[in-house]
């Protein structure tokens, strides 16, 4: 059971902004800015990569709860979602998560 599984089932703390029967969005325990929000499926997809043709509504509900989200977080002057895919990327945990991230100006190309 990935860290993101133990949060969606309560079983660690987390500071929970989104919820329903297919997503969480809590905040990210080390914020790389003013808001840094990670958004998962509740189905434990390892990560894009592993993603199929079964799981396209899902990804496409991801994607519009996170700007949902974006916007309940008063980012109105814009924010960045990421997809951190594999080690080179340095995906961390293995359990599919969109980063919103915002609250200042990034930097491009990212490093
Ligand atoms: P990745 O590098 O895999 O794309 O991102 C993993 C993210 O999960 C990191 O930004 C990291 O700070 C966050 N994270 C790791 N463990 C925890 C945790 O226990 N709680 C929360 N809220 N975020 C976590």
């Amino acid at each position: 059971m990935t860290i993101f599984e133990k949060i969606i089932a309560r079983q660690i703390p987390a500071d929970i902004v989104y919820e329903d029967d297919l997503v969480a969005a809590f905040r990210d325990i080390n914020p790389q800015a003013p808001a840094h929000i990670l958004i998962v499926p509740k189905k434990p997809i390892p990560r894009i990569d592993v993603a199929t043709e079964e799981d396209k509504l899902l990804l496409g509900h991801l994607l519009l709860k996170a700007k949902e989200v974006a916007k309940k977080l008063g980012l109105t002057g814009g924010y960045r979602i990421v997809i951190n895919n594999g080690p080179d990327a340095g995906e961390a945990v293995p359990h599919l998560h969109f980063h919103i991230i915002g609250g200042r100006k990034m930097g491009w190309p990212p490093g």
